[in-house]
């Protein structure tokens, strides 16, 4: 039984168990399979054997939900985008794709005169229209089509569409569920936070309808209130979170933020970011029943392809943390610029290849020539991802030092900013940290270390950023000290709930 057949399954077995919750709303296993049944049959009706994929926009919506299921079970990959997306990122991704339809369930009201859009009160007169109507699934994405296409920002300022195969998708999910240690017979609460554009989302989503269990929709207007996230907390019985580290870190800066708040908690989940000790460590304190897990992958490898549960003692002994041992059907290797594997322990470019890798970049071949490839392991042919990460394989375990697109010259000097965060984060008193150079006519004057301490040693800023400065001499040298030195409540997020580092710079300009 493949995902789609799997999930569909619950209309029986599960017809009544709860699939998705957002706000004071949920939706059943037997009405998620109704409805995206329904919308299926329509799109068959509309479309055929054409299989262009189609933009489902909006939030958490349980339609976002039903829409998703609706496209592949009528052949269609689809495309997410939040509505946090500004109007030009949508035309960006809508021209890119060429698609023909859009389910426009967060209402958005832009003009697209070539475009089918299907506003919410359209999609429900669909519901009705088509109830009951079951798609043949012969039109089911089979397991060499795209199954989703997530856009992820690109260099040159236009997206790139990141299209990921049904068995991509199964690959990771097969395992990740190995990972978290998923129980065949109990029904999870799955957190998700983030948005379903960013593949994060793909985790959560996937690991709960794969299941049977139910997701637990964040609303965005409750990741920056503290008090109303925890009120939505104290009904969820969440048994797995899935979020990236900074959301965790903002969670951690209110004290009611621990096991009686989440008794029923499990598992932490984390990927996209660097994972601090002193985040892992302040975690298995205040929920000594959870397992604390770190994972590592870009959206080209179906969210994550590298896991480790840390405990106390690895949070302990090991600085920087690893992101982990890499899942049986894909390897990762360290290269040098000329693309030479190094040895073990030596740093270099992150390489993935096995059966997560996407099959590239929709409609963009100059890029995915750029990323992709193909490699014989024992004698087959799989794609390879050039991850533009830097890290160094020891004992078994990748570490992950930074981008390499980080690295700056300041005064001839090379650096990796990331490098100078790893030291900082080693001081005892700091929580978290940016380091941002201040530029001044495209030339970079000097270093700012944004920080957030966990405790004043001082009152006085000036202290503060002396004894930092003198910390940090003892591990890297003086042309990597950073000039500047600013001290913050909290580091900005992005939507997807990453550090925003540009924002950072525009503030700190
Ligand atoms: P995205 O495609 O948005 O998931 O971002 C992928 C990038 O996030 C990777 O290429 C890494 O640079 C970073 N990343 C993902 N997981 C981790 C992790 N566990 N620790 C540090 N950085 C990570």
């Amino acid at each position: 039984m493949n995902l789609i057949e799997k999930i569909s399954s619950y209309e029986i077995c599960k017809c009544e168990q709860i699939a998705h919750v957002y706000k004071d709303s949920s939706i059943t296993y037997g009405e998620l399979i109704e409805k995206s049944d329904a919308i299926a049959s329509y799109i068959i009706d509309q479309f055929g054997d054409d299989k262009t994929p189609i933009v489902v926009y909006g939030h958490k919506e349980h339609e976002m939900l039903i829409c998703f299921l609706a496209c592949v079970k009528a052949g269609h990959a689809y495309i997410p985008i939040d509505t946090s997306f500004p109007y030009e990122r949508v035309r960006d991704i809508v021209d890119s794709s060429q698609t023909n339809m859009i389910f426009n369930v967060g209402e958005f009201d832009y003009k697209f005169s070539d475009v089918n859009v299907k506003n919410y009160n359209q999609i429900k007169e669909i519901l009705l229209q088509y109830q009951l109507h079951k798609p043949d699934k012969k039109y089911f994405v089979g397991k060499e089509d795209t199954f989703y296409i997530i856009y992820t920002s690109g260099s040159t300022g236009k997206p790139k569409g990141v299209q990921i195969t049904l068995s991509c998708l199964e690959s990771f999910i097969n395992w990740a569920a190995k990972v978290c240690s998923l129980r065949d017979d109990f029904n999870y609460v799955f957190m998700n936070q983030a948005p379903f554009s960013f593949d994060l989302s793909v985790m959560d989503l996937y690991l709960s309808l794969w299941s049977g269990s139910t997701l637990f929709s964040i609303d965005k207007s409750m990741t920056s209130n503290l008090k109303l996230l925890f009120e939505s907390f104290s009904s969820s019985n969440i048994n797995i979170w899935v979020s990236t580290p900074s959301f965790a870190e903002m969670c951690l800066g209110d004290s009611s933020f621990n096991e009686e708040l989440l008794p029923k908690l499990e598992t932490f989940l984390f990927c996209g970011e660097t994972l601090t000790n002193s985040c892992a460590e302040r975690l298995l304190e205040k929920f000594s029943k959870s397992k604390v897990i770190n994972m590592y992958g870009p959206t080209e490898a179906t969210v994550a392809v590298t896991s480790i549960e840390v405990t106390e003692e690895v949070a302990k002994e090991i600085c920087p943390l690893p992101v982990g041992k890499v899942k049986e059907d894909c390897r990762i290797i360290i290269v040098d610029e000329d693309g030479n594997e190094v040895s073990e322990g030596e740093r270099g470019e992150i390489i993935i290849i096995g059966d997560s890798v996407s099959i590239g970049y929709y409609n963009n071949n100059e890029r995915t020539e750029k990323s992709f490839s193909k490699k014989f392991i024992n004698g087959t042919e799989k794609r390879c991802y050039k991850t533009g990460d830097e890290g160094y394989l020891k004992h078994g375990l990748l570490y992950y030092s930074g981008r390499i697109d980080f690295q700056i010259k300041l005064n001839g000097y090379r650096i990796e900013l990331e490098d100078i965060e790893n030291n900082l984060r080693n001081i005892e008193f700091i929580n978290n940290c940016v380091v941002i150079p201040a530029i001044k006519e495209d030339k970079i004057q000097y270093l700012n270390a944004v920080v957030v301490l966990n405790r004043s040693p001082w009152e006085k800023e000036f202290k503060i950023a002396m004894l930092i400065k003198n910390e940090l001499k003892k591990f890297i040298p003086d042309y990597m000290i950073p000039r500047k030195i600013t001290i913050v409540e909290s580091l900005p997020m992005t939507i997807n709930g990453k550090v925003n580092r540009k924002a950072l710079m525009e503030e700190t300009k």
